[in-house]
């Protein structure tokens, strides 16, 4: 499995549909101060889901629609799509290539799509969550970053470790199956007051 292309489409600096490919192997990404590499890696995350503005450098979600420049209106959508080579079946699906992408509407939520099919949030996080893509984006560091990882507490680090080893996938599975069994437990009591009730 390996990242094969990315495009980018009114996310950030990149107001002009740009698309990245890339080759099994190291890539390295090279500009001058403030010509939109963090903004690759950023776009990357994203992709893949990532829910925290911070984390994608900015203060809201938003943030990430091409704002606009002197010479450049504001766009209304940003959109990235990867596409990722399957061959080695390393993502659970039966497609030897693999494209998700996210959409994102000014004053709207996001879209997520695989291989052009409309999905949820749920659906990409799960796709990803065994290859080691997971949510939590330890396949990404950033700057600064190795240093929160020196300074986890010990749950912190047990995250880490749980996610890389896909457990975590597991644990937010039944953490779901947990809640919806509380709301089958009150649905139930409300059933037998009102059975009481009528009797
Ligand atoms: P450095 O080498 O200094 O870390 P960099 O190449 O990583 O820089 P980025 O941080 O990726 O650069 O890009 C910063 C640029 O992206 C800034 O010029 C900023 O104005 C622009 N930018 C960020 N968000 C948007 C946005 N929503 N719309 C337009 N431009 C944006």
């Amino acid at each position: 499995m390996y990242l094969k292309t990315l495009t980018l489409k009114g996310f950030k600096s990149f107001a002009s549909a740009t698309t990245m490919r890339l080759e099994p192997g190291i890539t390295c990404v090279v500009g001058p101060n403030g010509s939109g590499k963090s903004n690759v890696v950023d776009a990357l995350a994203w992709v893949m889901g990532e829910q925290g503005a911070k984390s994608l450098r900015g203060g809201k979600m938003e943030d990430v629609i091409f704002a606009g420049t002197a010479g450049r209106p504001p766009l209304g959508r940003a959109e990235v799509s990867l596409t990722i080579d399957n061959t080695d079946g390393a993502l659970p699906i039966d497609y030897t290539e693999v494209t998700i992408t996210r959409t994102m509407f000014r004053g709207g939520g996001s879209e997520y799509a695989i291989n052009g099919t409309n999905c949820r949030l749920l659906d990409v996080q799960e796709l990803l969550s065994d290859s080691g893509l997971g949510r939590e984006m330890h396949v990404i560091v950033g700057q600064g970053q190795l240093d929160t990882v020196l300074r986890a507490t010990p749950e912190e680090r047990r995250g880490f470790i749980e996610e890389a080893a896909g457990v975590l996938k597991h644990r937010r599975r039944k953490e779901r199956a947990l809640r919806k069994l509380e709301t089958m437990e009150a649905n139930l009591t409300r059933v037998q007051d009102l059975t009481g009730e009528i009797r």
